[in-house]
């Protein structure tokens, strides 16, 4: 099989972005990326697409025109992992060799753990913004839409962009708040998990949105099986004393956010931990058990909100700690769990969460710039007009605009500089 200094597993928001990253800062590496894909997406804008926004067209390019130059691609699919041997094997091509490992191939989306779901899925009122050729259907369903119920729901963690099940609510509320059929239509929001959103600081901004669309919060109630002809859904949910019961509800349109997990090549691979995720360093984000393999956004186990926004600060670190590491060195620097999730509460206007490891706030902006716990129209033009070609022109270029990781701050480090200034 073919040698390469570096192989980079996935070709999506993390690959593409790591790849350009590490030949800006050396450029003989000879580095391999392995991705199946024809296409490569802008999933972000999906939300913008299903919310009649964006035009679908604008959020899928060819992948051949974002693989870096000077990169090679491998159009296949890995199936197996062979870390003593320093090798993987893809399901056609055969074998292939690294000195350094990187794998970014993100997450399953797992449409068939809801009984029925596959089935009806584009149609029968049945949509979700979690799929490219999906995300147009939901726009027209909304628009549609005069009378009847609107149904979103939100399996349980973890998912990538958290915000995106109730940002299709709030875009297809506020379209029918503005043509003045929201006294006919009702809004329900179905949550497998136990509050709004997992950071408070952003709670009471979104709750009052929910108010102003009246909308209806069922909290503690997963989507578990689904009926399109019949139009009828189920929840399964917690009584107060423990005991699961399930609940139906009948609907016009439901949108659907799909369970999510490990993908299956990743979950049976000895690199994976208990739950199936690639085993990293929260900080460095090297893996724990084998040194020259390296893990990259919605895949890996670190507990950072899974979004673009994540990868492109993830992306600095791994390159520079294993450039490091390539040099005879160390890792150097540090993730800090920021990740961002701009929730579309109406045209116009967003609220930009940004947060780190343990809820810890983490805003680009000064607070009178932009205040993230408050619904503002800068952060709108930011995400409609900006952050598209942020990361068509930039992120994936490797150029790391506003993107600069934490110095020294490994866990080998800090006991180092311990023993340092112990007497
Ligand atoms: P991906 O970009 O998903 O790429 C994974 C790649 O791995 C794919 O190209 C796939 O083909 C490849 N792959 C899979 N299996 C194999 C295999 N066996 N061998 C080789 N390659 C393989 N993020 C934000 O920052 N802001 C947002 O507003 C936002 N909104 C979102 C809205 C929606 C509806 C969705 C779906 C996502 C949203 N995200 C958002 C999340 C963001 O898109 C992801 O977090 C990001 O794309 C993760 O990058 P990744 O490289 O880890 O995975």
């Amino acid at each position: 099989g073919a040698h390469f200094d570096v192989v980079v597993v996935g070709a999506g928001s993390g690959g593409i972005a790591i790849t350009a990253g590490l030949l800006k800062r050396k450029p003989q590496l000879k580095i391999a990326l392995i991705d199946p894909s024809e296409v490569h997406c802008y999933q972000p804008g999906w939300t913008m697409v299903g919310g009649g926004i964006f035009d679908n067209d604008t959020t899928k390019r060819s992948m051949q025109s974002v693989i870096p130059a000077g990169a090679n691609w491998i159009k296949d699919a890995v199936e197996t992992f062979v870390p003593q041997e320093n090798k993987l094997l893809l399901s056609e091509k055969g074998a292939v060799y690294y000195d350094q490992l990187i794998v970014a191939a993100g997450l399953k989306l797992n449409w068939a753990a809801v009984e029925g779901l596959p089935e009806t899925l584009g149609k029968n009122g049945v949509t979700s913004n979690y799929q490219y050729d999906l995300a147009p259907y939901t726009w027209e369903l909304v628009r549609s839409l005069k009378d009847g119920k609107a149904l979103f729901t939100q399996p349980p963690m973890p998912i990538k962009c958290a915000g995106a099940p109730q940002k299709a609510l709030y875009l297809s509320a506020d379209h029918w708040h503005k043509n003045g059929s929201l006294d006919d239509i009702q809004v329900h929001f179905y949550n497998a998990g136990a509050v709004l959103f997992g950071v408070q600081d952003y709670v009471p901004a979104l709750s009052s949105y929910m108010e102003k669309y009246h909308a209806g919060l069922h909290f503690g109630h997963n989507l578990v099986r689904i009926d399109g002809n019949a139009r009828k859904a189920w929840f399964s949910a917690k009584a107060e004393d423990g005991s699961e019961h399930l609940v139906e509800s009948d609907f016009d349109m439901i949108h659907v956010c799909p369970p999510q997990c490990a993908p299956d090549f990743i979950r049976s691979s000895p690199l994976a931990d208990e739950a199936g995720w690639v085993d990293v360093d929260s900080a460095t984000l090297r893996h724990k058990r084998f040194s020259n393999i390296w893990g990259l956004g919605d895949v890996t186990n670190t507990p950072n909100a899974k979004t673009a926004a994540a990868v492109r600060k993830q992306v600095p670190v791994v390159a520079e700690n294993l450039c490091s590491v390539l040099d005879g060195d160390e890792p150097v620097v540090a993730y800090d769990g920021y990740g961002s999730c701009p929730l579309t509460v109406e045209r116009g206007k967003i609220v930009l969460a940004e947060f780190g490891y343990g809820g810890k706030l983490l805003p680009t902006f000064p607070k009178w710039l932009n205040d993230g716990t408050k619904a503002t129209s800068l952060a709108w033009a930011l995400k409609a007009k900006f952050l598209p070609e942020f990361y068509w022109q930039g992120m994936l270029k490797g150029r790391e605009w506003l993107t600069s990781p934490d110095s020294l701050k490994t866990p080998d480090a800090e006991s180092k500089q311990k023993e340092s200034v112990s007497p």
